[in-house]
């Protein structure tokens, strides 16, 4: 199974951490970067399509301006990631040349993601630079975004990546081996799990019990991602990067790293981003009637079924679906305004019309716009 997933996959999104490629010390660590560089060309030249997202423009600006501590003013932090981007960038550039492989800067915030025309735009654009055998380098754009537009994390700017492209598999090259039992600097014992069939609960507190390695992210972040491109049928590998020469044997079959497999089903393109890149601008409650036609039967969402709604949104912007007891089970695209649901919500669609004329739509949320979690 796990040998099958990765000598088989064919598009392939590899995520680089921070800790890799730059330290506080030195700045950007360029040999790591040739070495990676070399790997990743080899994976390439055997047949597959890479994107990379690689993290380490702030940490190697900071060095670059030569500021002694993590900035936390924002725009110092967006200072030392301009300054960072251009020297991280040249670096692959550098790299990539010795080899003759064509690379090419991609800055993302979540707004291009979450924009449907500009994330099918990306798509496209994505799409031509892997028809030309390049390698797309990809960053958030950490220079213009500010809280609202940020992704915040590389290791879910990688997961929005792989679904952006439809990839086969997301690799997140760290500096740790993969998902442990328990953390392993505290327990000897702790044993590396190679394979991850289910993302639940258990999997989810022993990434917590291990957030606390370096990077941005830690382990936590990387299982969220995992969980989320899961959902959209893709595999994630968690693999050291600081082994030579282990990404390209692994992707050959040999065992090393925690790989978690997709979910069986596979969310179409924008259901799966309806449901897991845009955030929710707001909340609706609806009674067991309501989530029982929603979950089971795959029915659209009726005022009828509203108890209530927490806002603002307007029409076309994503909400929560929850049931009575504020557990989140669905989300979707909705025809109208939070304003407008409050006034809708528990009546019948002929009481509507009549008081409040003909309403352009009927549902509030129409099921093609629906997507249950
Ligand atoms: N975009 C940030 C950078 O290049 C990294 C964010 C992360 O490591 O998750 O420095």
């Amino acid at each position: 199974m796990r040998d099958e997933i990765l000598t088989s996959s064919r598009r392939i999104v590899i995520k680089i951490g921070s800790s890799l490629v730059s330290s506080r010390d030195s700045g950007l660590r360029t040999d790591r970067i040739d070495r990676l560089s070399e790997e990743i060309a080899a994976v390439q030249s055997g047949g597959r399509e890479i994107l990379v997202v690689s993290s380490g423009a702030i940490v190697s600006g900071i060095k670059k301006l030569g500021l002694k501590a993590y900035p936390k003013s924002l725009p110092i932090k967006q200072a030392a990631a301009a300054v960072g981007q251009s020297r991280l960038m040249w670096a692959y550039e550098r790299s990539f040349e010795r080899l003759d492989v064509k690379v090419a800067q991609i800055l993302l915030t979540h707004h291009d993601l979450a924009d449907r025309r500009r994330f099918l735009n990306a798509r496209h654009t994505l799409a031509a630079l892997i028809g030309f055998g390049v390698i797309p380098i990809i960053n958030e754009n950490d220079t213009v975004a500010v809280d609202e537009i940020r992704v915040g994390d590389n290791d879910t700017l990688a997961a929005e990546v792989a679904h952006l492209v439809d990839a086969d598999l997301l690799v997140i090259l760290s500096d740790v081996d993969g998902l442990y039992t328990e953390d392993p600097r505290k327990h000897p014992s702790a044993a590396l799990m190679s394979l991850i069939t289910e993302i639940n609960e258990d999997i989810e507190k022993r990434a917590g019990l291990s957030s606390t390695f370096e990077g941005t992210g830690g382990m936590a972040t990387k299982v969220r991602a995992a969980k989320k491109v899961g959902e959209y049928g893709v595999a994630t590998l968690i693999l050291n990067g600081q082994q030579p020469g282990l990404l390209p044997k692994v992707l050959a079959g040999e065992a090393a790293g925690s790989l978690f497999l997709a979910k069986g089903r596979r969310l179409n393109s924008r259901k799966h981003w309806i449901a897991f890149t845009l955030r929710a601008r707001g909340k609706i409650t609806l009674d067991h009637g309501a989530v029982e036609a929603l979950s089971q039967r795959g029915k659209s969402l009726l005022p009828s079924g509203i108890l209530d709604v927490s806002g603002p949104f307007e029409a076309g912007d994503p909400v929560s679906c929850v049931d009575q007891e504020g557990r989140e089970f669905a989300k979707g695209l909705v025809n109208c305004s939070s304003e407008m649901v409050g006034r809708i919500k528990g009546m019948k669609t002929s009481d509507i019309n009549r008081q409040l004329g003909q309403q352009e739509y009927e549902e509030v949320i129409h099921r093609d716009n629906l997507v249950i979690l």
